[in-house]
C-alpha cells in the first residue's frame, strides 16, 4: 500500500514527494554522516523501486539522472513509490574518491553488504541493508565510469540462486531499452554476494539492473546524450513495474553478453586514445590499436592497448592521466554475445 515507506519514523504520504537524511554515525570531526533520500510515493497502491547513485564515490554523473527523474515524477499518477538516494557513499563523493576515504580495511562501500563491522563503509551498507533495502521490490543501482571512462551497457546478475530474481531482472533489463545487455555473474564474482544487488538479490530475493552507461569528462554533447538514454531507461524500468503509466519499451533485438576483455594499462602514464569518443559500442577487430600510454615524464611510448577479439567497445576513455590498472578501454568479445529478441 502507498504509505508503507517509512524514513526516521515517518510514513511516505501519498501523492509527495519527501526527503530524508538517514543518520548514520558521528565522524571524528563532529559532523554528521547522513544518507540523503528522496521519497516519492504514488496515490495508488504498487511496488517500491530505489534508484542508488555513487556508491563508489567517483561516479558521479548519475546524480544528474536521479535528479532529473526525481522532478519529472509525478506522484499523484504513480502507483507504487520510488526511493531515490543520489549519493549512496556521501564520505567517499566528498573526496571524489572511489573508495571511503579512511584507514580502514573495507573502504569499498559496494563490496562490504551486508555490512558486519563498524568501519565508515560497513555502516553505510548496515544502513542501507536494514532500513533501505528491506523496503524496495525492485532495484537499480549506477555505476558509470569514473571521469575520463565511459561504458555502454546494462547489467543484470544471471548467476542468484532462485532463478525467478535473475528473469525479473533480464525483464527489468529489456524494458530500459537499450540494446546491450551483459549477463553478469553477480553472486559468485566475489567472495560471497559482495556487492549491494548481489545481496539484495540473493538474500532478500530483490530483482535489479546496474546500469553502467556513460561517464564524465567527455563532450557536453555526448554527456547529455547518456543522461537522456538513462533518464529514459528508468521510465522503462518503472513502466514495466507499473510504476508508471504506458508500455515499457520493448526493441526488436538485444545483445546478449555473456563476456567481455577489460583492455587496461600495466603502467602509469598519459592515455592516448587512437579512437574517437562517439565509437562506444562501435565494432573491432582482434589487434585493433585501441589505445597508447606515453611516459610523461620522458615521452616514451610505454605501452600500445590492442583488442584482444573482435567485438565491441564497451568501454572507452578520453586522454587522461592513468594509474596502472586504471580504466581505459573494454571489448566485448563477439564469440560470446547473441542478438536475441
Ligand atoms: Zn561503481
Amino acid at each position: 500500500m502507498p504509505g508503507t515507506v517509512r524514513f526516521n519514523g515517518q510514513d511516505a504520504i501519498p501523492g509527495q514527494k519527501s526527503f530524508h537524511w538517514l543518520k548514520v554515525t558521528t565522524r571524528l570531526d563532529g559532523s554528521d554522516l547522513n544518507i540523503p533520500i528522496h521519497v516519492v510515493s504514488g496515490t495508488q497502491a504498487g511496488p517500491v523501486l530505489g534508484l542508488f547513485s555513487t556508491l563508489h564515490g567517483g561516479e558521479w554523473l548519475s546524480i544528474e539522472m536521479l535528479r532529473r527523474v526525481t522532478e519529472a515524477l509525478d506522484p499523484t499518477s504513480m502507483a507504487g513509490t520510488v526511493i531515490v538516494v543520489p549519493v549512496a557513499n556521501p564520505a567517499a563523493f566528498g573526496q571524489l574518491t572511489r573508495m571511503t576515504p579512511d584507514e580502514s580495511d573495507a573502504p569499498d562501500l559496494n563490496r562490504v553488504f551486508p555490512g558486519d563491522y563498524t568501519w565508515t563503509s560497513t555502516l553505510l551498507a548496515r544502513k542501507i541493508t536494514d532500513e533501505i533495502l528491506p523496503q524496495t521490490d525492485a532495484l537499480m543501482d549506477f555505476h558509470l565510469g569514473l571521469w575520463g571512462a565511459s561504458f555502454g551497457t546494462i547489467v543484470y546478475g544471471r548467476d542468484f540462486t532462485d532463478p525467478a530474481v535473475s528473469e525479473r531482472s533480464l525483464s527489468m533489463a529489456r524494458a530500459f531499452g537499450h540494446p546491450y545487455i551483459e549477463r553478469e555473474q553477480l553472486v559468485s564474482r566475489f567472495p560471497g554476494p559482495g556487492s549491494m544487488l548481489g545481496y539484495a538479490g540473493e538474500v532478500m530475493g530483490i530483482p535489479s539492473v546496474i546500469s553502467e552507461i556513460g561517464g564524465a569528462g567527455f563532450s557536453p554533447g555526448l554527456e547529455e546524450s547518456w543522461i537522456e538514454t538513462n533518464v529514459s531507461g528508468m521510465f522503462g524500468v518503472m513502466q514495466e513495474l507499473g510504476i508508471v503509466e504506458g508500455p515499457a519499451p520493448c526493441l526488436d533485438r538485444y545483445l546478449m553478453i555473456e563476456k567481455t576483455h577489460r583492455v587496461n594499462p600495466s603502467v602509469g602514464g598519459y592515455l592516448h586514445p587512437e579512437l574517437s569518443e562517439d565509437r562506444l559500442m562501435s565494432e573491432v577487430h582482434e589487434g585493433d590499436l585501441l589505445g597508447r600510454v606515453i611516459s610523461p615524464h620522458t615521452f616514451e611510448e610505454l605501452e600500445r592497448l590492442t583488442a584482444p577479439a573482435d567485438g565491441r567497445l564497451y568501454l572507452i576513455s578520453r586522454p587522461y592521466p592513468v594509474n596502472p590498472g586504471d580504466w581505459a578501454f573494454g571489448v566485448v568479445d563477439n564469440a560470446y554475445a547473441t542478438w536475441e529478441s
